[in-house]
Parts: structure tokens; C-alpha cells; sequence
């Protein structure tokens, strides 16, 4: 059975997508620690992180950092932490979560309840500062 995130990358879920090319998948984290959470995750189901290729880890971190810079435009902030944990959704991914302080990587802190419309605006908000450089090529450059 395909999982949630699967599903998201067929459009049979909805998501508010932040990035995507050939590869990789980016979108907002439904429970939030901060505007602008996100989810990167690789098109092909592999549960565990590091049971992934040498190679799709070195491209999925690029993409990644491509998100990331464009979240910390979005967002401002100290840095954009990164995280992966994968207890909860079986699909490999990396959690992008904007910091003004270490406790913002607290995966035990509450999360933001936000609107359909501001998940939708923030995502809108993170695609236009990424979009530059949003061609398949400028991924694995
Ligand atoms: P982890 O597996 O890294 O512990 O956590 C999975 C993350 O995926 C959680 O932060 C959770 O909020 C997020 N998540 C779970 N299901 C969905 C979903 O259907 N849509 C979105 N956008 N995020 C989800």
C-alpha cells in the first residue's frame, strides 16, 4: 500500500506544496512547529533515510538547501534547522523548521493551528523565493 506521502505526490491527498522536481517533493508540515515547516521528501517510497542511495542523499540535501534558502527568505530567522526523525510517516523525509532559538526544534512543543488560507499563503510565499531557480537542472547543479 502506497504511503500518505506517496498518496500527496499523486495528488490523491491534498498538500500545500512548496518545491518539487523529477525527483523530490516539497511541502508544508500539517502540525507545524513554525511558519514556514516543511517536509522534503524523495518520489520514490523508501521508509528509513539512509537506506537511501549514496546518490539520492546527496541530491535530496541539495533540493533541500534549495527549499531551505528560500524558507529563510520567507521567514526570517537565525538559521532553518533540519531534522529527520520518519517515527510517525513510514516515506523518508527532512523536516525544514525556521529557528529563532534551539527550542524550535522541540518536536514535543504544541503545534501552530493554522488556516487552510495561511498555510496556502505561507506556502505561496516559499515557492516565490525559490522559484528562480526552480528547473530541474539547478537541483543537481
Ligand atoms: P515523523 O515521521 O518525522 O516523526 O513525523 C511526520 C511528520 O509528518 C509530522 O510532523 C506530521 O505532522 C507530518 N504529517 C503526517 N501526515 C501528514 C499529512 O497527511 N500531510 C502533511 N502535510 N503532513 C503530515
Amino acid at each position: 500500500m502506497a504511503t500518505i506521502f506517496s498518496m500527496i505526490v499523486a495528488g490523491e491527498i491534498p498538500s500545500y506544496k512548496v518545491a518539487e522536481n523529477e525527483q523530490f517533493y516539497a511541502f508544508l508540515d500539517i502540525n507545524p512547529l513554525a511558519k514556514g515547516h516543511t517536509l522534503v521528501i524523495p518520489k520514490r517510497e523508501v521508509d528509513y533515510f539512509f537506506d537511501l542511495t549514496d546518490e539520492e542523499i546527496g541530491a535530496m540535501q541539495i533540493f533541500a538547501k534549495k527549499v531551505a534558502e528560500g524558507i529563510k527568505r520567507a521567514f526570517p530567522c537565525i538559521k532553518v534547522g533540519q531534522a529527520v526523525l520518519g517515527l510517525e510517516v513510514p516515506h523518508a523525509h527532512i523536516h525544514l523548521v525556521p529557528m529563532q532559538s534551539e527550542k524550535d526544534m522541540l518536536f514535543t512543543n504544541p503545534k501552530l493551528k493554522l488556516t487552510p488560507e495561511e498555510f496556502k499563503e505561507i506556502a505561496e510565499k516559499i515557492t516565490n523565493e525559490i522559484a528562480y531557480d526552480l528547473t530541474p537542472k539547478s537541483w543537481t547543479d
